[in-house]
C-alpha cells in the first residue's frame, strides 16, 4: 500500500501559464458522474452537451423491472438494460457520506413521498440526483434518448462524436474534449467453472436479478461475496428451498450454515459442475441445484471508443490512465469519470470532474506526457510487486480518501471532511459486526451531528 501511495504522490500539478479557455465538451452519460461533470464544466465556463441514451437522468439509479433477453448477459445480440438494481435495494452507504460535497443528501422529511432513512431505498437516490440536476439546471444540457455510437480522433486533437437519437436523427459533430461517464455496472462478468457450458440448470447474472419470486422453492447456488451478493442471498432465502453461497474468499474446507437461517449455507468455491445438474464444491459437498446466480461483478466496456489502440481494456484494466482519469497521450481532451470502485462514488466523481474542468480551461495544468506515463508505469509496477492482479487496478479500497485529497489539492479546493472519513470507517466496521441490521442500527450518531453541522454551509 505504501508503494501505491508513493505512486500517487510522485507528480505535481502547477498553475498554467496559458490564457483561460472555454471548450466545447461532450459528456457521455447522465448518471451521477455525467451530471456532476456537466455542472463542473459549466461552472468553469465550458460549453457542455450531455448525451444520454436513456429517457431520464440518474443512470444506475433508474430502476426497471425489465431484464435482458439473455439472463446471463453473454449473447451480444440480446436486448439490453442499463441498471442492475434490484427491487429491495437500499444504499450500502449512509446518505451523509454518499452525497456530493456541496449538495448534501439530506432527508426531505416534509415530503411524504420521500424516504427519510439514513440508508434509503434506491428511489430516494434517484430523486436526489433529479433534485441535483434541477438545482443546477443540468437537464437543459442533456440530449435524452441519444446514444453515442462513436468517439474518434479528429485532426488537430479534436474528437468526432457520432450519435443516434431514438427519433431517428444521426449526428456527426466535433468537440474539443470528451468526458466518458458511462458507468461500469452493466456488462456482466462470469466465473469460468469446469462444466459450466453443459450444465443443464438455469443461469442468471445478478444484473438481471430484480425480485426473489422466480426463485421460490428452488435450490439456488449464488456465486460471489460482494455487497449485492449479501443482499440478494437474504432476499432469496425468504422464498427458496435452499441457498448455497460459493465464495472465493473463504478457506477450501468451508461448509457452514448461515447463522439465523435454516436454508442458507456458505461454501468455498465450486470445483466443477456435472451435466446431471449437480454442483461439486471444493469443500467436497455436492448439491443438486436448479439455478446458478452469478454475483460475479462487471467488466468495463466502451464499445463507442476508437483511439487507435491508445486506450485499451486488458483484464478489466482501463489503461494507460494517469490517476484513473487521463490517457497521457490524449490528455486532457479525453477523460474518464467514475472508474474507481470500492469507493464513495459521488464525491470522488465531483473531484475528478473539477480537476478535468480546471485542466480544460488551463486554470491548472498537467505534468508532461512522459512524467504522466512514468507515474502510470510506477503505479502498475507497484500493483504487480504487491501481487495485485490487473483486474483490481481501479479497486481503491483503503486509499480512496488519499486519492480524493490529492485531487482536491490539484483543484485548490478543501480536502475530504474528517467526519466523512471517520463515518466511512465506522459504517464499514458496523457492516461487519451487524451484517443483517447495519442499515438500521449504528453507533456513530456523533458523526451524523458533525455532518449536519457541516451541511449548514450549504443548506441554510
Ligand atoms: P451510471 O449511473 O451507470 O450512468 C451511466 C449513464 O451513461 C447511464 O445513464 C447510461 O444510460 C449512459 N450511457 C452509457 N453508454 C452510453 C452511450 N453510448 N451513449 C449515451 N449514454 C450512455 N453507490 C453508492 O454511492 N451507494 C450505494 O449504495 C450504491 N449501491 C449500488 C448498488 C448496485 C447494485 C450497483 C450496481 C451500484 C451501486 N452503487 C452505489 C454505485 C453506483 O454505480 C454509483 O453510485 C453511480 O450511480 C455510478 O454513476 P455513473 O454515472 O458512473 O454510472
Amino acid at each position: 500500500r505504501r508503494v501505491l501511495n508513493s505512486a500517487i504522490q510522485t507528480s505535481t500539478t502547477q498553475s498554467s501559464p496559458h490564457p483561460l479557455t472555454s471548450r466545447n465538451v461532450a459528456v457521455i452519460g447522465a448518471g451521477a458522474a455525467g451530471l456532476v461533470a456537466a455542472r463542473e464544466l459549466w461552472r468553469e465556463g465550458h460549453k457542455v452537451v450531455v448525451f444520454e441514451r436513456g429517457e431520464q437522468e440518474g443512470g444506475t439509479w433508474v430502476y426497471t423491472p425489465k431484464v435482458e433477453s439473455d439472463p446471463l448477459g453473454l449473447d451480444p445480440d440480446r436486448t439490453t438494460v442499463h441498471s442492475s438494481l434490484y427491487h429491495s435495494l437500499r444504499t450500502n452507504l449512509p446518505r451523509e457520506v454518499m452525497g456530493f460535497r456541496d449538495y448534501p443528501f439530506v432527508a426531505r422529511e416534509e415530503d411524504k413521498e420521500r424516504d427519510p432513512r439514513r440508508f434509503p431505498g434506491h428511489r430516494e437516490v434517484l430523486m436526489y440526483l433529479k433534485d441535483f440536476a434541477n438545482e443546477f439546471g443540468i437537464s437543459g444540457f442533456v440530449r435524452f434518448e441519444t446514444e453515442v455510437v462513436l468517439v474518434g480522433l479528429e485532426e488537430g486533437g479534436k474528437w468526432k462524436v457520432k450519435s443516434k437519437s431514438k427519433r431517428g436523427e444521426d449526428l456527426d459533430e466535433v468537440y474539443d474534449a470528451v468526458v466518458v461517464c458511462t458507468g461500469h455496472f452493466t456488462e456482466p462478468r462470469i466465473a469460468h467453472i469446469t462444466g459450466i457450458d453443459t450444465w443443464k440448470g438455469k443461469q442468471v447474472h445478478s444484473h438481471n436479478y430484480r425480485t426473489p419470486e422466480p426463485y421460490r422453492d428452488q435450490v439456488v447456488i449464488l456465486i460471489g461475496s460482494s455487497a449485492s451478493a449479501a443482499d440478494i442471498s437474504r432476499d432469496i432465502a425468504g422464498v427458496a428451498k435452499e441457498v448455497h453461497i460459493a465464495s472465493r474468499s473463504v478457506a477450501d474446507e468451508t461448509f457452514e450454515k448461515q447463522p439465523g437461517y435454516d436454508n442458507m449455507w456458505h461454501h468455498s468455491m465450486i470445483k466443477c459442475l456435472s451435466e446431471d445438474g449437480s454442483v461439486v464444491f471444493l469443500d467436497g459437498s455436492v448439491v443438486l441445484a436448479d439455478i446458478i446466480l452469478h454475483c460475479t461483478g462487471y467488466i468495463y466496456d466502451f464499445p463507442f471508443l476508437e483511439t487507435n489502440g491508445i486506450v485499451t481494456v486488458d483484464d478489466n484494466r482501463v489503461g494507460p490512465l494517469y490517476k484513473h482519469v487521463f490517457p497521457p497521450v490524449l490528455a486532457p481532451s479525453l477523460s474518464f469519470v467514475g472508474l474507481p470502485w470500492k469507493v464513495v462514488p459521488f464525491p470522488l466523481f465531483e473531484l475528478q470532474s473539477k480537476w478535468i474542468s480546471g485542466l480544460l480551461s488551463n486554470r491548472i495544468t498537467l505534468p508532461s506526457e512522459e512524467e504522466m506515463m512514468e507515474d502510470v508505469r510506477a503505479f502498475y509496477t507497484s500493483l504487480e510487486a504487491s501481487g495485485i492482479p490487473k483486474r483490481y487496478t481501479h479497486n481503491m479500497g483503503d486509499y480512496q480518501f488519499e486519492y480524493d485529497d490529492w485531487l482536491a489539492a490539484q483543484c485548490g479546493c478543501p480536502v475530504s471532511e474528517e467526519w466523512r472519513k471517520q463515518m466511512y470507517l465506522a459504517v464499514s466496521k458496523n457492516r461487519r459486526a451487524r451484517r443483517e441490521t447495519y442499515r438500521d442500527e449504528w453507533e456513530d450518531d456523533h458523526l451524523v451531528l458533525q455532518a449536519h453541522e457541516d451541511f449548514k454551509k450549504y443548506t441554510l
